[in-house]
């Protein structure tokens, strides 16, 4: 049950900051942090930043889940996950480093369905 999370790790100082959506190739997360909206994306989250999500439907699911994430010590992001039902939907969970005043690791998640026209349940 749930949509799986792929971790990815870039090596140190190479990842340009651009994800590209899978299902069409667009930019769906770039190296300012900001989500863009083909409409495979579910949802985006970082830890500063926390949910975007342009998907009505998941607007209460991602409400409910950051409250449940307040009480234990789950990652929002991995209750959510376990809230998607569609089949055609994943997560990437991306890590990535560079240089600034030292070394500095961030990750951030997005939420890809391939056929977001099927909708989501509960
Ligand atoms: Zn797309």
């Amino acid at each position: 049950m749930g949509a799986k999370i792929v971790s990815l790790e870039m090596p140190f100082q190479k990842y340009t900051g651009n994800l590209f959506c899978p299902a069409c190739g667009e930019v769906v997360y770039d190296s300012e942090g900001m989500p863009g909206s083909c409409g495979h994306v579910l949802f985006t989250y970082h830890d500063d930043f926390g949910f975007e999500s342009e998907e009505d439907t998941l607007t209460k699911t991602i409400e409910e889940v950051l409250e449940k994430a307040k009480s234990c010590d789950e990652h929002p992001v991995k209750l959510l996950s376990e809230k998607i039902t569609s089949k055609s939907a994943l997560i990437f969970e991306i890590t990535h480093g560079g240089m600034a005043c030292g070394p500095v690791w961030d990750t951030f998640y997005v939420g890809i369905d391939f056929y977001p026209s099927v909708k989501q349940g509960e």
